[in-house]
């Protein structure tokens, strides 16, 4: 058995992992098989994240935190967590290559997932013109027209991003305003190849085997027209991925996991929780990074708190691997 499993390897992940390393816990983190190191991997610059007055790639930055991390002995196993049991003193983390780990403690920091429109064609052209990732799929629509969907910072980062290989980017709206900051407005604004489509929502994705237009409904007349583009970014926020705690966290109205106050201590005692996951405002790689920092503390202050015979349990051993 563990002191500490951490789950998910975003900012919040390896910033706990840094901090309950330090502090002697011998953390396992728990990377995702294909997601390991979060949003930021689908990021290319990053300017805000303090100590890097030049910028720094997303990727970049996730491994310097692994790096950290690993530093001071952070385990990091790259599976993905099939099923949690968090009652009791003893947390069991059952893995997709059937590995069983126990631990006193976890720090559950699994971010958020990219949001769908939620149409049928979405699923349908998923992987032929419909995309969630521009740095990951950008490459494929070289001298293409296509459409950016949201008004946020993801969106003008995405289509400011896709300029360097689409001949022409729409961003489709469903306001008349845009939610992103101002300078990723700006930026989007003096683009040549960004022009806005305002007060659209997208009723309809058509194409037989990919994209070849959007079905448009002005959101004020209520009149629908066409749109031919040969691909579509749909950029419209993320939702927390609370699938494996439903049952056994509370959640808030937003869905993201409830915490006491400004700790990271959840319904569940002995897990506590970090990041985009408990965050439906903020949502930055610093603000996530920190939230990170607070979990560690809380759990390490939670650990001095238990029996001396519990704790002296709390060795390193996988329990069962399952055969298939
Ligand atoms: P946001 O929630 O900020 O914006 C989502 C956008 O998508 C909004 O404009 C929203 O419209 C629109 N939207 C939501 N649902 C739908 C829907 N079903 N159909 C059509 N449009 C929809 O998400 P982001 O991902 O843009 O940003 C999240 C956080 O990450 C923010 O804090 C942002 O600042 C940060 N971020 C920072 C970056 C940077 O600084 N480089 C880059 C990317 C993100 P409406 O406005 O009408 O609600």
């Amino acid at each position: 058995m563990r002191q500490i499993i951490i789950i998910g390897s975003g900012p919040a992940g390896f910033t706990a992992a840094i901090y309950a390393a330090r502090a002697n816990l011998k953390p396992l983190l728990i990377a995702s098989s294909v997601e390991a190191g979060g949003e930021l991997m689908n990021t290319t610059e990053v300017e805000n994240f303090p100590g890097f007055p030049e910028g720094v790639q997303g990727p970049e930055l996730m491994a310097k935190m692994q790096e950290q991390a690993e530093r001071f002995g952070t385990e990091v196993v790259y599976d993905d967590v099939t099923e949690l049991e968090l009652t009791g003193a003893t947390k069991t983390v059952t893995l997709g290559n059937g590995e069983k780990h126990e631990a006193l403690a976890v720090i559950f920091a699994t971010g958020s997932a990219y949001r769908k429109l939620g149409l049928d064609d979405e699923e349908r052209l998923s992987g032929r013109g419909v995309s969630w990732c521009a740095t990951c799929d950008g490459f494929f629509f070289k001298g293409k027209t296509i459409a950016v969907i949201g008004g946020g910072d993801s969106a003008m980062e995405e289509a400011t991003f896709l300029t360097r290989f689409a001949s022409k980017v729409y961003v489709v709206h469903r306001k008349d305003t845009l939610r992103a900051s101002k300078i990723m407005q700006e930026r989007a604004f003096n683009n040549p190849k960004i022009e806005f489509v305002w007060n659209s929502e997208v009723a309809g994705i058509t194409g037989t085997d990919a994209v070849d237009g959007l079905v448009l409904r002005d959101t004020v007349s209520g009149a629908e027209r066409s749109l031919p583009v040969g691909g579509i970014f749909v950029a419209i926020g993320n939702d927390p991925r609370t699938h494996l705690v439903h049952n056994q966290l509370d959640l808030t109205p937003e869905g993201t996991i409830a915490v006491a106050g400004r700790t990271s201590k959840t319904s569940q005692t002995g897990v506590f929780a970090a990041g985009d996951v408990i965050d439906p405002t903020y949502r930055q790689a610093v603000t996530a990074a920190a939230s990170g920092t607070v979990a560690a503390l809380d759990a390490e202050h939670y650990l001095a708190s238990l029996p001396a015979d519990l704790l002296a349990s709390a060795g390193e051993t996988v329990l069962a691997t399952s055969t298939n």
